[in-house]
């Protein structure tokens, strides 16, 4: 089968890799439809996650017809067009019972990691992803989820991980109503954050961002405030400016590590910052937050990371939320907002490019070249 093939950093290609097959009775193969490029996989991509083994095949977004079940997988059918939640989880152990299925103990038992994670290195557990034709899904029991009929596979897909990770990053934020959130970076995840923002009675949402064309995009599709970061001299200062210098009741860190490293860079060119495991956008976070402010986070880091203002989480009172999305908690209610049309997520969806140009389609999404805000990845059928 064609499948996307990781060569090391910024390396990627199609290639013929074998077919996967079922190796555990709750296993079921899925032939893939879609799969997305996430900001994710951009931490992968640039060898930014341990242990991102050189043959991997990326890939925690998508949405697949079941080829295939083992015999203990008795709630689908061979033929069900499903879309896949990028937690692996088992829906047994002691976290999958509270809900918390991005931290399955089962899927990956290593105690200071994430749970199970499609297509995202050995830290997540070792599994390969759906950025291929065919991939082995784990677990089918729990995480396969239906797509309800008339339901548009673009918008299917995008329940797979931006839709439920923008709406977390939104609840984790424990908005009140009125309240003034602010989601550092306007990638999806940051752009469905600020939507589903006002799901929760925000009063006022603004973003921020680096990028003018995506910024743009987030102003029509989440009908917020923008502002580009490189046009400030202080960041904090400016969003302090704009909340009568309280700061903003929430805070959302949709950036992640390397990503926000790469924005210290264009500032100051100091490259060292971000090999240490520098954080603009959750420090900017943290210290723009109100005193007695929530930041939630999002954003993906590295095991460590270095230049937290501790001090100031601890001297203002700050709450840090942060997590994995759990896709299966959440999907119930977004079916029915997508069904519903409150959220339209496959207008995200800027890019559909064939699988065998995955090296291309890394490259659009990772240089944001085109207007690129989300890519999805077509299979041959
Ligand atoms: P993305 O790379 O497309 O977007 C990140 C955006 O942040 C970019 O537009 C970039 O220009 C901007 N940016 C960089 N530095 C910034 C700064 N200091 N302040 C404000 N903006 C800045 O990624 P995405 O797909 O939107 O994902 C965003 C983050 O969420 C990533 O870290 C990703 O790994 C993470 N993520 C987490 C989960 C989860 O379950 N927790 C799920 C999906 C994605
Ligand atoms: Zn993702």
């Amino acid at each position: 089968m064609l499948a996307m093939n990781y060569r090391g950093p910024q390396r990627v290609r199609a290639d013929q890799k074998p077919m996967p097959e079922i190796l555990h009775p709750r296993d079921a193969i899925v032939r893939v439809t879609r799969s997305c490029i996430c900001g994710s996989d951009l931490h992968l991509y640039n060898g930014n996650v341990p242990d991102t083994r050189v043959g991997t095949t990326f890939g925690h977004e998508f949405t697949g017809v079941i080829e295939e079940l083992g015999p203990d997988v008795h709630n689908l059918n061979v033929g069900d067009r499903v879309l896949v939640p990028f937690n692996i989880a088992c829906g047994q152990c002691a976290f999958c019972k509270k809900g918390l299925y991005g931290n399955c103990h089962e899927a990956n038992s290593q105690a200071t990691a994430v749970g199970g994670i499609f297509g995202y290195s050995h830290t997540a557990g070792g599994y390969d992803g759906g950025q291929a034709e065919y991939v082995r899904v784990p677990y089918a029991d729990i995480g396969p989820t239906v797509i309800p009929p008339g339901m548009d596979l673009d918008d299917a897909v995008m329940l797979t991980d931006v839709v439920p990770t923008g709406y977390q990053a939104a609840e984790m934020g424990g908005i009140q109503r009125g309240d003034t959130v602010v989601v550092f970076g306007a990638g999806p995840i940051g752009i469905m954050a600020a939507r589903c923002s006002w799901l929760f009675g925000a009063g006022r949402v603004i973003i921020i961002d680096k990028e003018d064309y995506r910024l743009e995009f987030a102003k029509n599709y989440a009908q917020c405030e923008t502002y580009n970061f490189l046009s400030m001299a202080d960041p904090v200062v400016f969003i302090k400016k704009l909340t009568d210098s309280l700061g903003a009741d929430v805070c959302i860190d949709a950036v992640g590590a390397e990503a926000a490293g790469d924005a210290l860079q264009t500032i100051t060119g100091r490259k060292t910052l971000l090999q240490a495991g520098s954080a603009t956008g959750l420090q900017w976070a943290i210290n723009s937050v109100k005193k007695g402010g929530i930041v939630s986070v999002v954003g993906v880091y590295g095991p460590t990371l270095n230049l937290v203002p501790m001090g100031n989480v601890v001297n203002k009172g700050i709450t840090l939320r942060a997590n994995q999305a759990s896709v299966k908690r959440l999907l119930p209610r977004l079916i029915e907002h997508v069904q519903n049309g409150v959220l339209k997520p496959k207008e995200l969806i800027t890019h559909r490019i064939p699988l065998e140009e995955v090296s291309d389609a890394y490259r659009i999404f990772s240089d944001k070249l085109d207007g690129c805000i989300k890519t999805v990845l077509i299979t041959p059928s």
